[in-house]
């Protein structure tokens, strides 16, 4: 049995397949979606009225800065008007007569979603991409084939990261899938070749015959007439009599094409500068940035279609971070907090403090690591040792009590390096645990005191 349920009061629905059932939340406009939808549903349902809102919704859904909100199936209505330009934005279209395939869809891309591996780490901004773009293909199974489009800078736009960089920005899709094809993540096989203007690389180009001498496109063209019997050349103007053709040379009239004369080639004049001359130049003029390019100067890209590797599919179940952990993770030193409380004696016990010493520490939201299991939580007590030993120095001390407790000693900073310190740890921690799970209010608290034996807040 299959059917599709709207609560009266929410514009949630559930699709059942025998005896399972799953969440899809419709969203009929922009403003609808919300992060609760994406926490709690299956998939989503786009609905709106045009494929501009859709694609409104698409981007911004695909680049939630939670991997796993990001990947969440979503459907396109058929209802949606123009939804030809966009529907490869989407895991299907849906209407009666797909629900069915739809819900086995589903049900695929969720099994293959829940292989793979959430767990916290740093990423920059662009491995970040790179690696969603790799879950993406993975949970589809799918290859990233190149689509036309009209609106992309260079012509060609590709599900998933054209969804979420936006069109003037294709050239940086492209960039990251040659990585993944580099790295051995993907292999490219070229589909299509386009050339792109020299000063923005756009590929929206209007090629046309200009004049070699001042490069306007003001032309006038002309057929040149050739008349066999007298052997005369001319421009096919000064043939012209009434409706008739006469030759200038020899007065005889010129009646058919190929017995009395040809058209050998035409003539090109300079409606700027006069100039007269057989051979145009071509040239390419660049809608976006107005640059005129000489043919040979243009830029040539290969738009090609890249399918995961093994290697990929590991990266996408596992994360990039694999490799980078391991290196980083040598040259944190932590130290016991028996340790960390004899240095603070030490350091009270002088009768001046000649130096400014100050004491931090963090804490983690608890909640936040009770989304973890056990060995995962380890894994993210490294990272945030490896952010906050960033900004300590040689000499100072850091220990971890627990995965939520992080407590450091700082020498040697001013109030003033100090106070910026903590906020950035703060804000690094943040990130950290946002593009993990979610957007949390206050997921790190950061105290920092000055050891005077009085306490200075910062
Ligand atoms: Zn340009
Ligand atoms: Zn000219
Ligand atoms: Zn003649």
């Amino acid at each position: 049995m299959f059917e599709l349920i709207q609560h009266p009061n929410s514009s949630s629905k559930t699709l059942s397949f025998d005896n399972e059932s799953l969440n899809v939340v419709v969203i009929n406009r922009v403003g609808e979606l919300d992060v609760d939808s994406l926490q709690n549903a299956d998939a989503l349902l786009i609905q709106t009225t045009t494929s501009h809102d859709a694609n409104e919704l698409i981007r911004s859904i695909r680049s939630n800065r939670n991997r796993l909100k990001a990947l969440i199936p979503v459907f396109i209505s058929s209802t949606v008007s123009n939804l030809q330009s966009i529907r490869y934005q989407f895991d299907g279209v849906f209407s009666d007569d797909t629900k069915e395939i739809l819900l086995q869809r589903l049900k695929a891309i969720k099994s293959r979603l829940a292989e793979m591996n959430y767990e916290i780490h740093q990423l920059d901004y662009h491995q970040s991409l790179l690696q969603s773009a790799l879950q993406f293909a993975y949970s589809r199974e799918q290859v990233f084939e190149p689509v036309r489009n009209r609106f992309s800078k260079i012509g060609f736009s590709y599900p998933f990261l054209g969804a979420i960089l936006k069109e003037e920005e294709a050239n940086r899709v492209l960039e990251i899938l040659n990585i993944s094809c580099t790295e051995g993540y993907t292999t490219k096989k070229a589909i299509e070749k386009t050339h792109t203007c020299k000063k923005c690389s756009g590929g929206y180009l209007n090629y046309r015959e200009c004049c070699p001498k001042c490069g306007s496109s003001d032309l006038k063209t002309e057929d040149l007439i050739h008349h066999f019997l007298c052997a005369h050349i001319a421009p096919e103007q000064d043939y012209k009599k009434e409706d008739t053709l006469e030759c200038p040379k020899c007065d005889k009239e010129l009646r058919h094409i190929g017995i009395d004369y040809d058209k050998p080639s035409s003539m090109h004049t300079c409606n700027d500068c006069s100039h007269s001359f057989q051979q145009a130049e071509v040239k390419a003029l660049c809608i976006d940035c107005g640059h005129d390019n000489e043919l040979s100067q243009l830029g040539s890209l290969e738009i090609g279609a890249y399918e995961l590797t093994p290697h990929g599919e590991q990266i996408a179940k596992f994360g990039l971070h694999i490799q980078k952990t391991e290196t980083t993770s040598k040259e944190i030193h932590t130290v016991s907090v028996q340790i960390l409380e004899l240095f603070k004696k030490q350091e009270l016990s002088r009768e001046q403090l000649e130096k400014q010493c100050w004491e931090g520490s963090v804490r983690i939201h608890p909640e936040i690591m009770s989304h973890f299991h056990i060995e995962q939580q380890e894994i993210i007590q490294k990272e945030i040792c490896t952010i906050i030993s960033k900004y300590l120095g040689k000499a100072d001390v850091l220990s971890s009590p627990n995965t939520t407790w992080y407590r450091f000693l700082v020498y040697d900073k001013s109030p003033e390096n100090i106070e910026k310190t903590g906020s950035i740890i703060q804000n690094n921690i943040s990130k950290l645990i946002t593009d993990g799970i979610g957007e949390y209010e206050h997921p790190a608290e950061v105290l920092i005191t000055k050891l005077d034996n009085g306490v200075d807040h910062v």
